[in-house]
């Protein structure tokens, strides 16, 4: 995939992610399931408006995609995410079979609440993953994504730091 499709897709996850505003108390998380040049799915994190803990874009967008085309299996979808997936839903890109996720931002673009407590390592979970026709990439329109999300050194209250 060349870096121009990338990017054309990933800006698609950037609208969906600011679809209901772009202030990072808004959670504007944006997933984007492509396949053939055709979208499957654009979701946006929907966690607090479920509420389900487990509603991140990328979830969302897995479930999505699966029912549109009534098949359990992406294989051969890529995965667009403007943040780097959490460890669920890197498990999740894995058991439904995509063939690519691609990211904008990562994990050290962002505060640390945007993760696991402790670390997981989705580049090198997926490195040992079980399968070995998943690809991961990051770093696409990463400055951009970033802007949607607290920073790194973000000086938060304690309550704003739910874990998404
Ligand atoms: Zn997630």
């Amino acid at each position: 995939m060349d870096k121009a499709t990338d990017e054309r897709w990933m800006r698609m996850a950037l609208e969906v992610a600011r679809s209901k505003g772009s202030d990072p108390s808004t959670s504007p998380l944006g997933c984007v399931i492509v396949r053939d040049g055709q979208v499957l799915a654009a979701e946006r994190n929907q966690t607090h408006e479920l509420p389900d803990a487990t509603a991140h874009a990328e979830m969302m967008a897995i479930r999505r995609a699966c029912e549109s085309l009534g098949d359990l299996e992406l294989r051969n979808a890529t995965l667009y995410s403007t943040l780097q997936p959490c460890g669920m839903c890197t498990m999740a890109s894995i058991w439904s079979k995509v063939g690519r996720v691609v990211y904008g931002a990562g994990r050290d673009d962002v505060h640390p609440m945007y993760f696991e407590a402790r670390h997981v390592d989705t580049l090198s979970f997926i490195a040992k993953a079980y399968r070995d026709d998943i690809v991961i990439e990051g770093g696409c329109l990463a400055e951009e994504c970033a802007t949607l999300y607290y920073g790194p050194d973000a000086d938060l209250p304690e309550e704003e730091q739910a874990n998404l």
